[in-house]
């Protein structure tokens, strides 16, 4: 029974191995393509951390710990994990923000330019309309600055 256990253990593990840098998101690569060796560093420690985890769980099986080391040991390594655990969020969190900051950023830009690019492009027709109005020299209607010909009666203006 504990060696189908540790078989499946082991396939499982070859399985993430295999599957892991299809998961890994490209935001973990620096922009410049490197890896982000902290991060990497990171990862080995952990899983080292869990290795020594089923280590203890073996040693204890075959009678080399007692339910008492195995539990202080393991009580140890669970916490060096979950600080691990803690470093790689926090690093992985540093990695990914500022490309997403970027982004969001870059979203706002163009919003904000489109606001700005609207805003002077209403204002001035309205000084336009306010300041420098013409009329038509044939029938006088009102035109718009850009009119080069009447809009109510097709009369060229100058
Ligand atoms: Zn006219």
């Amino acid at each position: 029974m504990l060696w189908i256990l540790i078989a499946f253990f082991l396939l499982l593990l070859a399985g993430v191995i295999i599957l892991l840098p299809f998961f890994r998101p490209p935001a973990l690569a620096e922009p410049d393509g490197a890896v982000d060796h902290k991060l990497l560093s990171l990862y080995i420690r952990r899983d080292q951390l869990y290795q020594a985890i089923r280590e203890a769980k073996f040693d204890l099986d075959t009678g080399k710990l007692s339910p008492e080391d195995y539990e202080r040991q393991v009580a140890r390594l669970k916490r060096q994990a979950a600080s691990v655990l803690r470093a790689i969020d926090k690093r992985e969190a540093s990695l990914v923000s500022p490309e997403w900051d970027e982004q969001i950023e870059a979203q706002v830009r163009t919003a904000r330019s489109g606001r700005t690019a609207r805003r002077p492009a209403v204002v001035t027709t309205v000084s336009a309309k306010a300041g420098r109005a013409r009329y038509c020299p044939q029938c006088g209607a009102r035109l718009e600055a850009e009119d080069r010909f009447c809009p109510a009666c097709g009369a060229r203006v100058a």
